[in-house]
């Protein structure tokens, strides 16, 4: 860290800020959850942050400067795991809590739509203030898969607009080498890492690895348990055929092929037994490392499988919302003891355990004020009071910590000189009405490399409804 004031610092490209966002909470979450009154961006980035008076200084003549008048300013939000292809293609329809359903089968048949998919995704996401996610399967294995939203050509379509205008959320995407929702194998990963992910500017479009589906869900008895489900089996991995001992051995191929690529693992795993698999290799392998693996879902995790998550360097990302919307499905698949123990997010807050949390959208809305109101709902079941100190934690889950999962964190998740500025104005300060009130705080805008990419008062109603 240099203690040159920032003018002196930015000299040699120096002179007045292009924005600058004063007089309200300016919330930047930096290690010591520092609080400041101002914010100042020049070419893309954060120059400087601190007081009213400080930062006015940056202040020229071409300076746009917006008035917070109280209003807050976060990090933009990081959604870990949300399709966006998909999520554009069936807008508005989600399949928990909105929308019709009528959009299976085939949804995107070309350039033209694949392309109006992302827009539209990046347009509601722009107006909720979200200015990264994590597009988690996208490649050769959905090439006939029935939606067409996940082949090589949306790949290509991402690559295409990478970095143009219309893309106002920078994506992180793992690339599929099987079935969204479906079976994979070794030889079709194999195949599929031999052929290199395009070369982009990864502050817009980043490939740093590679999406399983290891299990299913626990509702539908395909997540593999350590227990019995009640009506009888275990559940069982996707990966490969055969019986269970062939099924984990094509699994732990394919981990230990893109763990050796110092590929990132993003691995969907509900069951406990998928987790303790996964988490065995990885640390017969001497941990994540850099890499930065991941855990998906997570719903029957136990507290000790997150203790030796943390030491192997193992992240999750957890959807709070899908946990209240299907909770009572759940119930009544596994055991009482299972589901009162499902989705432990009390355990999930400790420093040093990477968790985020995330939509899976469409599966669910992406809207993160509902995704944190759901968090607190589920800590308060397990008796944990959300005070200012727990919101902070969610609010980080959503921002820095993603940021880390993206290995992004030197340039982004939080509201520090050096980082981009990236953010969004919320309209009230979200500790003074608490976690569980955040949905009724709107998202008054939405800035992306210091470009206004929202403003709620020059948007039409049907932009911003989620
Ligand atoms: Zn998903």
């Amino acid at each position: 860290m240099t203690t040159a004031p920032q003018a002196t610092r930015s000299a040699p490209f120096g002179g007045p800020a292009d924005l600058i966002l004063r007089g309200g909470p300016v919330i930047t979450l930096d290690a010591a959850n520092t609080v400041v009154e101002a914010l100042a961006i020049r070419s893309g980035e954060i120059i400087a942050v601190g007081s009213a008076a400080d930062i006015s200084a940056l202040k020229g003549p071409m300076t746009q400067v917006i008035e917070l008048d109280g209003r807050a300013v976060l990090p933009g939000i990081n959604d870990a795991h949300l399709h966006g292809s998909w999520l554009g293609a069936r807008w508005p329809s989600l399949f928990f809590g909105g929308g019709d359903s009528g959009h299976d089968g085939r949804l995107l048949n070309n350039a033209d739509e694949r392309r109006a998919a992302l827009r539209k995704t990046w347009a509601l996401l722009a107006a909720h203030g979200i200015t990264s996610y994590t597009e988690p399967g996208i490649g050769p294995g959905e090439d006939q898969g029935e939606t067409g939203c996940f082949g090589t050509a949306m790949l290509d379509t991402y690559v295409e607009l990478a970095g143009t205008e219309a893309q106002t959320a920078r994506v992180t995407m793992l690339r599929l080498f099987g079935f969204l929702d479906g079976a994979s194998t070794f030889a079709d990963m194999r195949a599929g890492l031999a052929v290199p992910a395009p070369s982009t500017d990864p502050r817009w479009l980043a490939i740093p690895g590679v999406k399983i589906f290891a299990d299913g869900i626990p509702p539908m008895h395909s997540a593999w348990t350590r227990t019995a489900y009640p009506k009888g089996g275990y559940g069982g991995l996707m990966t490969g055929t055969g019986d269970e001992a062939e099924r984990l051995a094509e699994f732990t191929a394919m981990v230990e092929l893109a763990h050796g690529m110092d590929l990132q693992i993003g691995v969907h795993a509900t069951g406990d037994r998928t987790i303790e698999e996964f988490v065995g290799i990885i640390e017969k392998l001497g941990g994540a490392g850099e890499r930065r693996h991941y855990l998906i879902h997570v719903d029957l995790v136990s507290g000790e499988q997150l203790r030796r998550m943390t030491a192997a360097g193992i992240g999750l990302a957890l959807q709070p919302l899908i946990a209240d919307h299907t909770a009572d499905w759940l119930a009544g698949a596994v055991s009482a003891e299972a589901a009162a123990s499902a989705w432990p997010i009390h355990l999930m807050l400790e420093d040093g355990l990477r968790a985020v949390l995330s939509s899976d959208a469409p599966i669910a809305s992406f809207d993160w004020r509902r995704i944190i109101a759901s968090a607190a709902g589920l800590l308060e079941q397990r008796g944990v009071a959300v005070d200012p100190a727990q919101l902070t934690r969610l609010l980080r889950m959503y921002t820095s910590i993603p940021a880390e999962q993206d290995g992004a964190e030197g340039w982004k998740g939080t509201l520090e000189p050096g980082k981009v500025g990236d953010l969004c104005v919320l309209s009230a300060d979200p500790y003074s009405v608490g976690a569980a009130n955040l949905p009724e705080i709107d998202v008054d805008l939405t800035i992306v490399g210091g470009i206004v990419v929202f403003d709620r008062s020059h948007a039409t109603a049907e932009s911003i409804i989620a």
